[in-house]
């Protein structure tokens, strides 16, 4: 049965961001690098200068008011974390600084877990921090670690993945969604193959929570990272999610306050779930801010968003390659509203810095993604990402601007 999904009236949702109301060089802004990090509603920037202005104090310490309030609040958005991800516990989720904070928590967390010749794999298409913790965990433990390959239109090769698997495979690592190309990769299968031989799989939904509203449980996932700040929420915050046997399994990745059960100078034992991961003092405000950006989103709906973003990604798609000689990276069907390109051999830093004169922010460069610009033997691209604040009429915008930045540079 078809699901029923609501119009998005994007002129309504544009009045929720005040920054889209902003000027650049003397142009309306048009802010087309969402996959770095996308705009914050009003609801939210007034739940942090509520939370400033009203109720800021340490959590979980004091009995004085303020600090149960400030408790409260935080503990509240740790529930909506849980609700929105579909946690089966609340203490399985853990409030880091973000997506790059939470897969050191699991890669460090691992050192002891690993033995010299076991094999971890990750997937081709990944970004930088989803591949550098590995490499150490790897250099520490004497592990291996292995790579699904792509293929030109930027998808996995999964029939190497078949063959990379095998008692030895220890751990699995990829993103949900590319943040460089857009591909939509097919985790399902990727963490049900994983787990037919034993391995644990950590998802980075960095880029795939602005989109896609994941379900841990029934993915079955291991783990589960991403970052606030790509979902209208505050930089500085985002989740690990860990299967509460996981959770138990590692150690703590800090030593500090607010994550221990007893000090003596003979021994500290450890707080129990989420405490053992969160040692000093958390972004408190910047949590609180998360769990109402999340409540912001699933009130337009996720259905309502995707549908949204795609009917941009079609259009934006099919403008640009009326550009003679721009090319597109990145043509997987399976791919959510993420445009990298090319015009003929111009360098993408060059056609970035005219777009910006013209008010529109894209991103040029590699994206924190140099394996994939190795791959199409590029220095880089740029990058246009689009989120449902986004409109048609930006996109006819970014496409006069590569238009008159080809003229000039050709
Ligand atoms: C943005 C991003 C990250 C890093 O997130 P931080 O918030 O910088 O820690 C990791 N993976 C992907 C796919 C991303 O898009």
């Amino acid at each position: 049965m078809q699901k029923e999904i609501d119009m998005l009236d994007v002129q309504k949702i544009r009045e929720d961001f005040p920054i889209l109301k902003r000027e650049v060089n003397g142009k309306p802004l048009v802010y087309f690098d969402n996959a770095a990090t996308s705009q914050t509603p009003q609801v939210v920037i007034d739940a942090i200068v509520d939370y400033y202005s009203n109720y800021n104090a340490n959590i979980h310490r004091g009995v004085h008011t303020l600090s149960q309030e400030a408790t409260d609040a935080y503990e509240i958005a740790r529930k909506k974390v849980q609700n929105h991800f579909n946690a089966k516990h609340t203490h399985e989720i853990i409030l880091t600084s973000g997506t790059t904070h939470s897969i050191n928590i699991v890669a460090t967390g691992f050192t002891n877990l690993l033995a010299k010749g076991d094999e971890i794999i990750v997937s081709a298409l990944e970004h930088h921090s989803n591949i550098v913790p590995w490499q150490m965990l790897c250099e520490r433990t004497g592990a291996i670690l292995k790579v699904i390959p792509m293929n030109e239109e930027g998808e996995l090769l999964m029939d190497v993945y078949d063959q990379l698997l095998s008692d030895k495979t220890k751990l699995v690592f990829t993103n949900h969604i590319s943040n460089a190309l857009g591909t939509i990769n097919p985790i399902e299968e990727i963490i049900q193959k994983a787990h037919n031989v034993g391995a644990a799989v950590l998802i980075d939904g960095a880029q795939s929570c602005p989109h896609i509203k994941p379900d841990v449980q029934e993915l079955g996932v291991d783990f589960y990272v991403a970052s606030a700040h790509k979902l209208c929420g505050p930089t500085g915050v985002g989740l690990l999610y860990g299967k509460e046997e996981w959770l138990n399994k590692l150690p703590p990745y800090q030593g500090g306050g607010e994550m221990i059960d007893q000090v003596t100078f003979e021994k500290t034992t450890y707080a129990g779930l989420p405490h053992k991961f969160e040692a000093g003092t958390p972004n408190i405000c910047g949590g609180i801010a998360f769990g109402v950006a999340l409540d912001y989103m699933n009130n337009i709906g996720f259905d309502t968003i995707a549908d949204y973003e795609n009917e941009l990604l079609d259009y934006g798609t099919k403008k640009l390659l009326e550009i003679e000689g721009l090319k597109i990276y990145g043509t997987s069907k399976n791919k959510t509203s993420v445009i990298s390109f090319n015009i003929d051999t111009i360098h993408p830093y060059d056609i970035g810095s005219i777009v910006d004169k013209l008010g529109v922010a894209v991103r040029t460069g590699h994206h924190c993604a140099q394996p994939i610009m190795d791959f199409y033997k590029i220095p880089g691209t740029i990058r246009a990402s689009f989120s449902f604040y986004n409109t048609k009429e930006e996109i006819d915008i970014l496409v006069e601007a590569v238009k008159k930045a080809k003229m000039m540079l050709g």
